[in-house]
């Protein structure tokens, strides 16, 4: 097997390994997926705050009809005759009285309060579903331009594919293999060659990493050994 023909391969494949890093770096398929992450978060943040604002609203009801039960107990009050009581009991109404009138300012505090984070509540949810609408259009803009994208991609791609496909039915099959399970973990170039530095030492021309006897036997035997380290495949040149 000579090493010209799955170095010819590996030349026409660097076209393909170019290929596929456009598509993955494709600039609109990137703020496609921040987009969606845009949406994601959005949305979950508007299911929490329309829990919010449905407990809150919950919260008002209960503070509402405190207050009810408060202003009742003052009305009773209002309407005992003074006259009628002793000296003991009217000061004991007296006294009652202010405690009721100092709830009902804790109270209608609370309402107050509870109302504002309603409004703040119904605020962020309107500026979250304002987001989500924005980023959902966006969104869509941004695939429409990586599927044009993609498929001029994917069509120089099949050209490529063709034209490897018709090389490597003339290497060998253990090689082919050997390359193709290199390739598809990402390793580019997977065929390197054997470098040699200062006398007797041999090094993996893709990662750098010393080789062993028995690799170097290897190559010397059969022109091929796997580097130990990066599991290339290194050639004599
Ligand atoms: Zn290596």
């Amino acid at each position: 097997m000579k090493v010209e023909q799955i170095l010819e391969y590996q030349k026409l494949d660097k076209e393909m390994f170019k290929l596929e890093k456009e598509l993955r770096d494709n600039p609109h398929k990137k703020k496609a997926n921040s987009l969606h992450e845009t949406m994601k978060t959005a949305q979950e943040r508007s299911v929490k705050l329309e829990e919010k604002a449905g407990n809150t609203l919950a919260e008002i009801d209960k503070v509402k009809k405190q207050l009810k039960t408060q202003q009742e107990k003052m009305a009773e009050f209002m309407a005992k005759d003074l006259n009628a009581l002793s000296k003991q009991e009217v000061e004991k109404i007296a006294s009652l009285k202010d405690k009721l009138a100092q709830n009902l300012q804790i109270l209608e505090k609370n309402l107050t309060a509870l109302a504002e984070t309603v409004n703040s509540v119904l605020a962020d949810f309107n500026k979250t579903i304002k987001t989500f609408n924005a980023s959902k259009e966006d969104f869509a803009k941004c695939k429409a331009e990586y599927d044009r994208d993609a498929k001029t991609v994917e069509e120089k791609k099949k050209e490529v594919a063709n034209k490897l496909s018709a090389i490597g039915k003339e290497i060998d099959g253990g090689i082919m293999e050997a390359y193709q399970k290199r390739r598809k973990e990402n390793i580019f170039p997977v065929v390197v060659p054997l470098m040699e530095e200062g006398k007797g030492s041999y090094f993996c021309g893709g990662c750098r990493t010393q080789l062993s006897f028995a690799s170097i036997n290897k190559i010397n035997d059969e022109g091929f050994a796997n580097c130990d380290h990066c599991r290339r495949i290194i050639y004599k040149k």
